[in-house]
């Protein structure tokens, strides 16, 4: 959505606003800085109904340049698939949008660094309902300590970049290949999502049923 709620006109609009979500240059966490190849912007439409939030590039993710990829990524778009989504349907994104060195956890100082980049895509997309992928960026978006596979699939309301916000709690995709008895509460957690946010084409009809939470 535009920051008047209205949905881009066109294809040029809305490659204007993807443009615009980009952060091109950036050297606010000096530790970043010097292991990332290159900045992660989050990826997908710029009126998507559903965003997904991570914690932060890992080494393929740098390399790529897109979030989510790799094993942890064929988790979530097989997940989305059993949703009956596709990736082109959601916008991902991460809290910090540069690898920490050694894939350590981003530090309270770099996600606050990076949060203005994270609240501006979440105020320009305005989402029926953001998922957060994993204990960090749930804790990080929710200000509070989160028991991460005991809170997973449950909806919170949130105040977040400017506005009261549904947040869908889940585990990281990577807990399902360390874990195999935690794959169908991600299934079922994602399919959940598509539903909620009416991206799914399921029982919703594509309408959103956040209302009914
Ligand atoms: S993680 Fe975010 S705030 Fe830190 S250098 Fe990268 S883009 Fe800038």
């Amino acid at each position: 959505m535009t920051e008047n709620g209205d949905a881009p006109a066109g294809g040029a609009s809305e490659s204007a606003l993807d443009e615009d979500l980009r952060v091109p240059s950036c050297e606010r966490c000096p530790a970043l800085v010097e292991s990332r190849s290159r900045i992660v912007d989050g990826v997908g439409p710029t009126d998507a109904d559903l965003l997904f939030v991570g914690e932060g590039p890992g080494a393929q993710e740098d390399e790529q340049g897109e979030p989510f990829v790799g094993r942890s990524g064929d988790v979530l778009d097989d997940a989305l698939r059993d949703a009956g989504l596709a990736r082109a349907d959601v916008r991902i994104t991460n809290c910090v949008r540069c690898r920490p060195p050694d894939n350590r956890d981003p530090t309270g100082e770099e996600l606050a660094n990076c949060r203005g980049h994270l609240e501006s895509e979440i105020h320009r997309l305005d989402p029926e309902l953001i998922v957060t992928l994993g204990k960090v960026p749930s804790e990080h978006l929710l200000d509070r300590s989160v028991a991460i596979t005991a809170e997973s699939g449950e909806v919170v309301d949130a105040r977040i970049a400017g506005a009261s916000r549904r947040v869908l709690l889940s585990v990281h995709p990577a807990a399902t290949l360390y874990d195999r008895s935690q794959r169908d509460g991600f299934f079922e957690t994602i399919a959940r999502a598509g539903e909620l946010s009416g991206t799914a084409g399921g029982e919703s009809g594509g309408q959103s049923r956040l209302g009914e939470f």
